[in-house]
């Protein structure tokens, strides 16, 4: 088509957004629809976050701020920086942006120019491989092994490094997969990236609250401070404090990086919401005994879930040690045939059967980068996912 720019003719549209839009409208046509496609936590914002908000209009705080985030913001994240990883950056070295979305997309587009080449693990989330080809870029992607939650090894990371490659990004705990990198894996990275000084990383530690099991965070700058000056740490608020509305991520970084990011905050988006700033500085400052309370439901769930699709004949789903997600294997399920004859030849068709069978919105393993798998989010009531499995249950035991 004319009308579209040859970058975009090279991104292909968010697939779990549409998921979760294919699911709304099944249900305002008044389908039974469960829909486990949405990443965001189900609770709702605390209270004295949204109160903090109310406070900041009351004082009138509805004015422009400096473009990649209020000084107060800054140095709540300074702060969050310092206690939950051990790691120092001064005020200019973090960059707030709407959502973690734009602090990745802001990075990318600052750094890459074409034919640079970078490093993405799959399964990935949706949106990084996208976004380096919207900002020039080209996305390479590599694999890990099933047994190991797919998390990148070294010889995998070795091999996949040329002249051209700018970033590896990292994504612990995963999304879609729920795994999470330990020291000993982050510093068996770090020995790679060592021979290749041209290699930057971009880690996206989103889902760092939500982990279980009593495992320790971990992030790579920490583990490896010799990287520090090529680590972008990239994190936010929406899944921690339920606040995905607000439109609030954050980085950390060396100050040359961070400089090229303002410039392109400052000729596209300018500041996030500066209501939103002032509610992320109370999730950041206030009170932060709630995440282990939900920490709890979740890693309930997450047992749940794992343990009704294991008992779904060709279902094999391995334990994830975070995030809310689930990546399981349909691998025992190609080749059968539902009762009406749809074959399930991907894991495209699957998740389309199941909703037309069942009523269960997943995503496809496609949309991931690997296949044939399917994720479920488990951000939602114990009681809602109990039927989702046993509806998945049934409609993997009606194929034949
Ligand atoms: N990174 C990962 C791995 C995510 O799953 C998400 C949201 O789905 C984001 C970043 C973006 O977060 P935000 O809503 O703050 O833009």
């Amino acid at each position: 088509s004319e009308l579209q720019s040859k970058a975009l003719a090279r991104v292909k549209p968010s697939a779990t957004l549409a998921v979760t839009a294919q699911a709304r409208a099944l249900k305002a046509a008044g389908r039974d629809v469960i829909g486990l496609g949405a990443g965001e936590p189900d609770f709702d914002t605390p209270d004295n976050i949204k109160q903090a908000a109310i406070e900041a209009i009351r004082r009138g705080e509805t004015k422009y701020t400096d473009v990649d985030g209020l000084p107060e913001l800054k140095s709540a994240v300074v702060a969050k920086f310092a206690r939950e990883n051990g790691l120092t950056y001064a005020a200019n070295q973090i960059h707030v942006a709407p959502g973690g979305k734009t602090v990745i997309y802001n990075a990318l587009v600052a750094t890459l120019s074409p034919g640079d080449e970078v490093i993405v693990p799959a399964p990935y989330w949706v949106s990084y491989p996208d976004m380096v080809l919207l900002a020039g870029g080209e996305p390479v992607r590599v694999v890990g092994e099933e047994a190991d939650g797919f998390k990148l090894r070294p010889e995998v990371l070795e091999a996949a490094i040329t002249p051209r490659t700018k970033w590896l990004i990292l994504n612990s705990p995963s999304n879609p997969t729920g795994a999470a990198y330990t020291a000993a894996e982050l510093e068996a990275l770090a020995g790679v990236l060592r021979r290749h000084p041209q290699v930057w990383v971009m880690t996206d530690d989103m889902y760092e609250h939500l982990i279980y099991g009593g495992l320790d965070y971990v992030t790579i700058a920490q583990v490896a401070p010799d990287l520090y000056d090529r680590t972008l740490t990239v994190n936010g608020v929406s899944k921690a404090y339920a606040m995905t509305g607000w439109r609030i991520g954050y980085a950390g970084g060396p100050k040359p990086l961070i400089d090229l990011m303002r410039k392109v905050a400052g000729q596209t988006t300018s500041n996030p919401s500066s209501i939103s700033q002032w509610a992320a500085v109370e999730a950041l400052n206030g009170p932060q005994d709630f995440i282990a309370e939900r920490g709890k439901a979740f890693e309930a769930r997450r047992d749940l879930v794992v343990s009704m699709l294991n008992q779904a004949t060709g279902i094999r789903c391995a334990t994830p040690e975070g995030a809310f997600y689930v990546y399981p294997s349909i691998e025992g399920l190609i080749g059968k045939a539902t009762p009406d004859g749809t074959v399930i030849d991907s894991d495209d068709t699957f998740a389309s059967a199941l909703l037309d069978a069942e009523g269960v919105a997943v995503v496809q393993g496609s949309a991931f980068g690997l296949s044939p798998y399917f994720r479920i989010s488990y951000a939602t009531a114990e009681a809602v996912l109990e039927a989702a499995c046993e509806r998945i249950q049934r409609f993997c035991g009606s194929l034949r």
